[in-house]
């Protein structure tokens, strides 16, 4: 029997000091584990009707990958700025420090389709807040926000409130 959690690896202090960094790596390492998480995921879904999944730069694009091709939808990367080659809309968000912000391509989502947002790690929930941002801004309808771990200590749910936010892990 698969624990998805002995595939997570602790990274002490990266990227910078007091950070503990959820390595998802090991995790992706092995067929086995890899299989379970996706099917840990899909359940979480459910039998809702997806048109599109969004991944978030980088980790998220793994799952959100996998899982647009096993329940039958599109995938849309959302990248760090001057990443995408379209026409953009972009949305800024705060951090400890200052601002940053995330892009996705204008002609990704038609309005009205129904949308998972996935990101391997929930943690402020800033970039999460910022990606709905942008899904609700091409008139998507956000069905479910998922990810691999929350890191609940951080509270990352509060920002992303009113939607349905659904983990495999919650440390
Ligand atoms: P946040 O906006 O604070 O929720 O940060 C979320 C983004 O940062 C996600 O794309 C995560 O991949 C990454 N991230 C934040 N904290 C961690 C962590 N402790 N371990 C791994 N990734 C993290």
């Amino acid at each position: 029997m698969i624990q998805l959690q002995n595939y997570i690896r602790d990274i002490q202090d990266f990227p910078k000091k007091g950070i503990v960094f959820k390595d998802i790596t090991p995790l992706l390492n092995s067929k086995q584990a890899t299989q379970k998480c996706t099917e840990e995921l899909i359940k979480l879904i459910g039998n809702q009707a997806i048109d599109k999944v969004v991944g978030i730069e980088s980790r998220g694009f793994f799952f959100a990958t996998l899982l647009a091709q096993k329940i039958g939808a599109g995938f849309v990367p959302i990248r760090k700025p001057g990443k995408l080659p379209y026409t953009t809309i972009s949305q800024k968000y705060a951090l400890e420090y200052g601002t940053d912000s995330i892009e996705m391509h204008v002609d990704a989502i038609k309005k009205g389709e129904r949308v998972l947002l996935h990101d391997d790690v929930l943690a402020t929930g800033g970039t999460a807040q910022a990606a709905c941002k942008l899904i609700e801004t091409l008139g998507g309808k956000i069905i479910q926000c998922n990810f691999i771990m929350t890191l609940d200590f951080l509270n990352g749910k509060e920002k992303i409130k009113g939607y349905d936010v659904a983990s495999v892990l919650q440390y």
